[in-house]
């Protein structure tokens, strides 16, 4: 079965071994996710390729119990729909907005260690995997 990213350019690496690409201002240092052509804090446009790291800290979480708007939400929608887990996890230079592998709320607790794993979105008509990115409690 083919396998397709949700997005180009959002991560990289295998997929046992994922990473997000964000990137960093050169002038100050600031680093942004998803990756941008302009720093949204000085302004500068000079910005280079910055690999996040695969380990966080959980900040803030809800659960999603319907489907977002699309564009630009891609999965399933109607009775294909399954609420997930939604949050922010501190990555040390950016905190970055996920989808939780865990949607109970009650399961999550603040600051618990999350990694960064890729998960099936949905299987297209031609029977291609798309995967998108989310973050696992760690041990789970
Ligand atoms: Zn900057």
């Amino acid at each position: 079965m083919a396998q397709v990213p949700i997005a180009e350019g959002v991560f990289t690496g295998p997929p046992g071994d994922p990473q997000l690409v964000g990137a960093r201002c050169r002038a100050c240092g600031i680093v942004t996710f998803p990756a941008q052509d302009s720093c949204p804090r000085c302004a500068a446009t000079e910005m280079d390729q910055h690999l996040l790291a695969r380990r966080g800290r959980l900040w803030a979480w809800t659960t999603q119990d319907f489907p977002p708007p699309s564009p630009p939400y891609a999965g399933p929608t109607g009775a294909d729909f399954v609420p997930f887990g939604v949050g922010y996890v501190d990555l040390g230079d950016v905190k970055v907005e996920a989808r939780l592998t865990e949607s109970d709320p009650d399961r999550l607790a603040h600051d618990m260690e999350m990694e960064l794993v890729l998960v099936p979105l949905r299987t297209d008509a031609d029977g291609t995997e798309v995967t998108t990115f989310a973050f696992r409690p760690v041990g789970a």
